[in-house]
């Protein structure tokens, strides 16, 4: 990045580093001749195997339903300064039927209104990070206590009653489970059998203490007794992100209608992941979409990553890939464990199956024009513990979200999708009060106190 602003040629840089002693090494000397190769790769030396997607006799989701999230940090002037952590999630739906008739460069505000009049909800909450504490009670505490309060409030508990449902598997009607094992928050000990099944809460059998369902979570793991890191609010983030999608795929899921789940579209801002502590409702997760599919009642859901690692990778070799002019057909690839360790990655390490604890999507390429490409995560349901896996007919209703894609694309953002684009402008930053005002606030505290 610095190489792009700063302008300067290569050959500059090369003879900067010419001077240091360590260009004798010819891993070095191959590493800058590498940086100066000015002239573009002519083939995909990854060989990312693409295939030809023909959308002709697939019908495309009616409905979509998406969710995005944001938050933000603030601190206050005084020293040390004040901290705490905005977070903010939207869950939206559009009638798809709907969407088509908007013009997707320059929308018309009364039929975008139209679009979202009483079809989105959102979700804030704020959370203390450093040098501020409530008279409740130190910030380890106040953190476990926002948690549990703010996912029970909203939608008279309906993100709350979603933690259950996936923590307690309750779309199981011939069987009870109990939650994750978790660890106490208060003595450490290891909670390994869980709450029992539907609890919101129960007693440590280590120490005796109170400990919430929303505990099972971890959000503990991630602070110590009086300051939290940022983490804490991405984390949170994420975690509201999943509730609130699977809310509505909750309540499709148990509507009168038993078509209308499978023929909806859920769309996840970001990756198909919970990272560490966070991932105990991947398993539950998984075995909830293999249960769907194998009812004949497959529930579609993506995630799209506009960054990171596949991003750079997709666009390094997008360029090689079919359609490479209009009206030629799309083209999709889907990515096998072996060749996101080896190409995308780079690690082979074997000791672990790519992403088995955190992931519950696999990772789709889908170039759909000359100038748009997407990744995609797609869900499996259970896990294939297999190095040539996932193949094309292993992922939840591939070629019906395919199909779906090309009448969701914003022709405002490359490669967006305008119900996630709609989402963020309700989730994002913009939407909160001004920061001043929020330091603002944070300093008054400081005086009153
Ligand atoms: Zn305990």
């Amino acid at each position: 990045m610095a190489y792009s602003s700063g302008g300067r040629l290569p050959g500059e840089s090369a003879s900067k580093l010419g001077h240091l002693s360590v260009i004798k090494s010819d891993w070095v000397k191959s590493l800058v001749a590498e940086f100066e190769q000015a002239s573009p790769q002519e083939i995909d030396h990854t060989n990312t195997i693409w295939e030809k997607f023909n959308p002709e006799g697939v019908t495309p989701l009616r409905n979509v339903w998406a969710v995005d999230g944001s938050y933000v940090a603030i601190q206050s002037e005084q020293k040390p300064p004040r901290e705490v952590a905005f977070v903010k999630t939207a869950l939206l739906t559009v009638d798809r039927a709907r969407l088509e008739a908007i013009d997707k460069e320059h929308p018309h505000p009364l039929l975008l209104q139209d679009v979202l009049t009483g079809s989105a909800i959102f979700h804030a909450t704020v959370f203390p990070l450093k040098n501020i504490q409530t008279q409740l009670g130190n910030n380890y505490e106040a953190v476990r206590n926002i948690v549990k309060d703010s996912i029970r409030i909203d939608e008279n508990g309906a993100f709350y009653e979603t933690l259950k449902w996936l923590a307690y598997r309750k779309w199981q009607r011939d069987q009870v489970s109990t939650s994750p094992g978790f660890e106490c928050p208060h003595c450490h000990a290891n909670i390994g059998q869980g709450l029992p099944h539907d609890a919101d809460e129960g007693q440590c059998p280590a120490c005796g203490k109170l400990v919430f369902l929303t505990d099972m979570i971890g959000f503990h793991l991630d602070m110590d007794e009086e300051s939290a890191p940022d983490s804490v609010a991405s984390a949170y983030m994420l975690v509201m992100e999943t509730l609130m999608l699977f809310t509505a795929v909750r309540v499709l899921w148990n509507h009168s209608d038993k078509s209308l789940v499978s023929e909806t579209l859920f769309i996840k801002d970001g990756p198909l992941t919970l990272r560490s502590q966070y991932s105990k409702l991947v398993p539950s997760i998984r075995v909830f979409l293999e249960y769907a599919r194998n009812s004949g009642r497959p529930v579609h859901i993506i995630g799209q990553e506009k960054s990171g690692a596949f991003f750079d990778h997709l666009a390094s070799v997008a360029r090689f890939a079919a359609p490479l002019e209009r009206d030629q057909p799309a083209s999709v690839a889907v990515l096998s464990h072996d060749f996101v360790r080896r190409e995308v990655h780079r690690s082979p390490d074997l000791a672990n199956p790519y992403g088995k604890r955190t992931n519950w999507g696999e990772k789709v390429y889908f170039k759909m024009d000359p100038g748009t490409y997407l990744v995609l995560n797609v869900p499996t349901g259970e896990y294939l513990d297999d190095v040539s896996k996932p193949t094309k007919d292993d992922l939840i209703g591939l070629s019906r979200v395919l199909a779906t894609l090309p009448s969701l694309i914003s022709h405002k953002f490359e490669g967006a999708l305008f119900p996630v684009e709609l989402a963020n402008g309700i989730a994002s930053m913009s939407s909160y009060p001004s920061a001043s005002i929020l330091q603002r606030f944070l300093n008054d505290q400081n005086h009153s106190s």
